[in-house]
This record gives C-alpha cells, structure tokens and sequence, in this order.
C-alpha cells in the first residue's frame, strides 16, 4: 500500500484515482470543483483542501490537468506541490501537454519527475486498461511501474524526460492523418459505386491496412464496435484530437521537424470543431469531407 497524492479528479483522473484505491492505496486528491472531490471522498479517498496538502507525505503524487499552463503552475507555481512534495517522493504528470513543458517541469521539480500521458480514453480509466507512454529516469519508472499498474494494462518507457509526450504527440499525429486518409477513401469509394464492405474486405487485407481502418473504422458496418455505428458518440473526441495535434505541430516547430501532412490534419480538425462538432468522435471527420465533396 503506497500513499498518493492525485490532483486532478475529472473525467479521467476521476476514474484513476479510483483504481487506485480499488489496488488498495492510500489516496489523498485534490480537484478545484467540489463534485469530484466529493465523488473523491465517497470512493474511499481523502478529500485534501489543497494541491499542495494533497503532494504533503504522499509517495507518489501525481497530476491530471488539461494543459501545460495547468501543469507548470500546479507543480512550480506559488505554494507548488514540488515543493510540498516529501523528500523521496516520486512525480507523475499524465496530463497530455507539450514536450517542452513536461522538460521544464521535470527540471524544476527538485524530485524524480515522470510525464506520463495515457491513450485509452475515459473507459479505459475507468476500466485500468489504459496504455502509458512515460519519460523520466529510471529508478523513478521502476519504483513508479505498481502504481501505474494499477491505473493501466501497457506501460512503455519511452526515454527520459518528455519522451512520454514526445511519443504520444507522434502516435496520435499518425492516428489523425491515418483516419482522415481512410474516410476519404470511403468518399472516393462512395462516388465510384464501391461498396464499403467490399473496401474494408480489400483494404484491411491489403496495404491500406491500418487501426483507424480495422478497429475504428469511420463508416458504420465493417467494424460494429466502432463510433460510426453510434451517430460517432465518443470514443475520442475531435476536440481532444486537435488539442494533440496542436502539441505535435508545436513539438515539431520547436525541433525543426517537417510535419506537412500533420499540419493538414490539424487544419481540418480545426474546420470540424468550427462546424461545432468537438464532441463528436474524431472519425465523424468523415461526415465533413463528405460535405466538401462536389456534385
Ligand atoms: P477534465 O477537464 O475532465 O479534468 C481536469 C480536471 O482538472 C478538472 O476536474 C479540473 O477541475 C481540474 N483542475 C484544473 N486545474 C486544477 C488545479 N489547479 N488544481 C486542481 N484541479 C484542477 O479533463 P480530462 O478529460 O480528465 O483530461 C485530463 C488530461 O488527460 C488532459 O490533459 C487530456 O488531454 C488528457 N486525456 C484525456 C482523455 C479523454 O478521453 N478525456 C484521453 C487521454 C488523455
């Protein structure tokens, strides 16, 4: 049994925190709306009246904030919790923010510091079957791979700091280009006469083969667990993928990496969210590209 401090309780550290305690650890946690504090509480956690009382005597205090500006201010802000953090204690970050931050965070700290953001969405927190891309040192990973465990079913160390979020940025930039290139090629298929059955039977058994196409697919039929079959209720939601997007293009500007079909990507999600449709699931991109088809 380990003590925990976890700041952070929404839709995703809401869930975790919870596995935790399921796991049997000791869970201190911390969120600025009172809801999750008390849902907190009533899970069997220990509702703290701070971020920094929530990181005070814990063994690992981790973080789950929407974006860097959250992170940096939480960790090395006025009355931080790197600071109030014990000596010894072990750092997780599993917010998605940008690689620069989680570096800066990391070397501020004063502690072994983790970033280590999670794919595997809502259900998969709930569930503890999500999958952690983590950079830091190692001593830290090791001492920190039970905790985690317990939140997620695959742990990757990735490398040292911000390797975690350098990984994530790349994945989800290669899952966003990957799902576009499928739905317009059930556009393209639409027009030509071809069934979409008879393009997911070719496809997922030739080249064109990929997870956006085989498990996510963006038409309903092929795949009857995918978003498509549900009017494209999330899953992940554009919102979400654009935000990613947004990183990898920042990571890839500040590296001097040449990202072209990266930044369409991010264009295009960003025209869907203008049609209001963040909440939607990312393949209802689909329906978009649709729209912009002539005749
Ligand atoms: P969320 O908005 O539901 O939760 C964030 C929580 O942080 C909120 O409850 C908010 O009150 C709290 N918070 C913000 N500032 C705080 C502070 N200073 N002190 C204490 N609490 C504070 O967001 P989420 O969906 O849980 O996502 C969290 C992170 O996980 C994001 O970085 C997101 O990109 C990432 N992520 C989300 C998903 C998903 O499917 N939702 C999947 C993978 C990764």
């Amino acid at each position: 049994m380990a003590r925990i401090g976890f700041v952070g309780l929404g839709n995703m550290g809401g869930p975790m925190a919870r596995n935790l305690l399921k796991a049997g650890h000791q869970v201190m946690g911390f969120d600025l709306v009172p809801e999750a504090l008390a849902a907190l509480a009533a899970a069997g956690g220990i509702a703290a009246a701070s971020a920094a009382e929530a990181a005070s005597g814990a063994e690992f205090v981790i973080t789950m904030l929407p974006a860097g500006r959250h992170v940096r201010e939480a960790w090395l802000g006025t009355g931080g919790m790197a600071a109030a953090s014990a000596p010894g204690a072990v750092l997780i970050d599993c917010s998605t923010i940008d690689v620069a931050t989680a570096r800066e965070v990391a070397a501020g700290a004063g502690h072994p510091m983790l970033d280590a953001p999670v794919s595997g969405g809502t259900m998969g927190a709930e569930a503890g079957t999500l999958t952690f891309m983590v950079g830091g040192p190692d001593e830290a990973y090791a001492a920190a791979t039970p905790i985690l465990s317990a939140m997620g079913r695959t742990l990757v160390h990735c490398g040292g700091a911000g390797a975690g979020q350098a990984a994530k940025a790349c994945n989800n930039m290669m899952l966003a280009a990957n799902m576009i290139i499928t739905a317009e090629a059930f556009v393209l298929a639409e027009k030509l006469g071809l069934t979409h059955q008879a393009l997911f039977d070719v496809a997922s058994k030739s080249s064109g083969q990929s997870w956006a196409l085989t498990t996510y697919c963006p038409v309903p039929g092929p795949v009857p667990s995918s978003p498509a079959n549900r009017d494209y209720k999330p899953g992940f939601a554009a919102a979400l993928m654009a935000k990613d997007l947004g990183l990898a293009q920042e990571a890839a500007a500040t590296a001097g990496a040449v990202t072209p079909l990266g930044a369409e990507a991010l264009a295009l999600y960003r025209r869907f969210l203008e049609d209001g449709k963040g909440d939607a699931d990312f393949s209802g991109i689909i329906q978009m590209l649709r729209g912009m088809a002539k005749g």
